[in-house]
Formats: structure tokens, C-alpha cells, sequence
């Protein structure tokens, strides 16, 4: 038997706000997230587990870090798989109010889904499907840039990003340029919109997370943002 755990989850409103519910975790059932006490139809697009003795600092928000959702756990993985990352989910967590963003979900992809690619001009890259050949470029293009101008509204101070994913590795995510060519390494497409619109927000992925020293730095960098960021 896996172990139960009940968390508080914190979900942020369109308009920033900010609500806090409880969500019932198994571990024996692959890490699924298996009740929660938001209300049925409740809009708010995202979440962040919190430990109840530091909810308070939470709720009167120190820094904003948008969050790869995969690396916590959520189900959205194009294979099915639940890969968490513990620095993000333990250590950050504590340090942050997290904003799950999974563009692909978001974009409308199922979970599974065939994987996807890039193809094409390292200036404008298309995202493809490799065993379809649906181009998804689009779509997702236009749901990570309406995604992350919400983000900035409600105030974000920087992005832990999911390295090699063709939607969230910084520099990591392999372009091809014509089909059968050897792979170059870029930036997938949301980490090419916030690096292209917001040069100065802090994004790193999380395996450059390797310890106490680079979490520190991170942090730093995202308090620092934050203060330049309300004067
Ligand atoms: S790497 Fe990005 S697009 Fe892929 S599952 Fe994780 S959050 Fe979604």
C-alpha cells in the first residue's frame, strides 16, 4: 500500500487572486491526485502544494515561479508517466508560490499523445507530431503567448522549465532542421517566447537546479526580479 497525504493546493484566480484547497494524494495509485475540495467547475488555472506552516508566507506572496507542471508530478506527460522533480516540489516550493504551465495540455494535446518535434528554421521552428505529422505550432504558439501575458499581468518572477522538451528545454530541445539530420539544441517554443519577450526573467530548467548553491542563485535572481519588478 502507497501512502496517503493530503495537501493544501493553491490555485490562482484570472484576476490573480488566490484560493487555498485540499487535495488527496496516493502514492500507491502512481502518484495520482485523487480528490480535491476545489469547488466543480472552479476556472483558476493553477496550482501550488503548500506545507500548512508556512501558508501564511505564501499567502502574502514572496516570489511568483512559473513552474513546468510535469515537475510536479501532474499528469501530462506525453507518455503517461508521473516524473516529478523533488528540488521543485520540496525544496522550491518552500521559497515560492509555483505556477504549474503545461503548454502542451494547455494547448489541448491529450495525456498519452504521440510525441513531437521540432522541424524547420531555427528562426521559426514547427512542432510536430512524428508519427502524424500534425503540425500543432499554432495552437500551442498562441496558448503559451496568451499564457505567459496572464503570467506577467499577475506578476511572475521567474521559470523553472522541464529541460529537452521541445516545449520547455532552454537550449535543450532538439530542432531538426530537414528530416534525418543530426539534431541542433535550442530553446523549446516557451522557453523561446519568454526568453524572446522577457529577456530579463530568470528561467532556468530543472537540472540546472543540482544543488543547495544553484537553487540559492535561482532564488536570488527571482527576489531581485521582484523587487525591479515593483519598484
Ligand atoms: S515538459 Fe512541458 S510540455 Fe512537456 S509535459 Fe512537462 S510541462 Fe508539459
Amino acid at each position: 500500500m502507497g501512502e496517503a497525504m493530503d495537501f493544501d493546493i493553491l490555485f490562482l484566480g484570472e484576476s490573480g487572486s488566490k484560493h487555498l484547497f485540499k487535495k488527496h494524494h496516493d502514492a500507491s495509485e502512481g502518484g495520482q491526485l485523487l480528490s480535491s475540495s476545489a469547488p466543480s467547475g472552479y476556472t483558476g488555472s493553477s496550482l501550488g502544494l503548500l506545507e500548512p506552516a508556512i501558508q501564511g508566507e505564501f499567502l502574502n506572496a514572496t516570489i511568483h515561479i512559473g513552474v513546468s507542471a510535469c515537475l510536479l508530478g501532474e499528469n501530462v506527460r506525453y507518455d503517461g508517466q508521473v516524473k516529478d522533480c523533488p528540488v521543485v516540489r520540496d525544496v522550491l516550493a518552500r521559497h515560492a508560490v509555483l505556477i504549474p504551465v503545461c503548454p502542451e495540455t494547455g494547448a489541448g494535446m491529450p495525456v498519452p499523445r504521440e510525441p513531437v518535434d521540432l522541424f524547420g528554421e531555427l528562426s521559426a521552428p514547427r512542432m510536430i507530431g512524428v508519427e502524424s505529422g500534425r503540425d500543432w505550432t499554432d495552437e500551442i504558439t498562441a496558448w503559451i503567448e496568451a499564457t505567459v501575458a496572464r503570467l506577467v499581468a499577475d506578476g511572475l518572477d521567474g521559470f523553472v522549465l522541464k529541460a529537452r522538451s521541445p516545449s520547455c528545454g532552454v537550449e535543450s530541445a532538439a530542432l531538426y532542421p530537414k528530416l534525418g539530420d543530426s539534431p541542433l539544441r535550442v530553446d523549446g517554443l516557451l522557453a523561446m517566447v519568454l526568453r524572446r519577450d522577457h529577456p530579463e526573467l530568470p528561467v532556468v530548467e530543472d537540472e540546472d537546479l543540482v544543488d543547495d548553491e544553484a537553487l540559492s542563485t535561482f532564488l536570488g535572481r527571482a527576489r531581485a526580479y521582484r523587487r525591479q519588478r515593483l519598484g
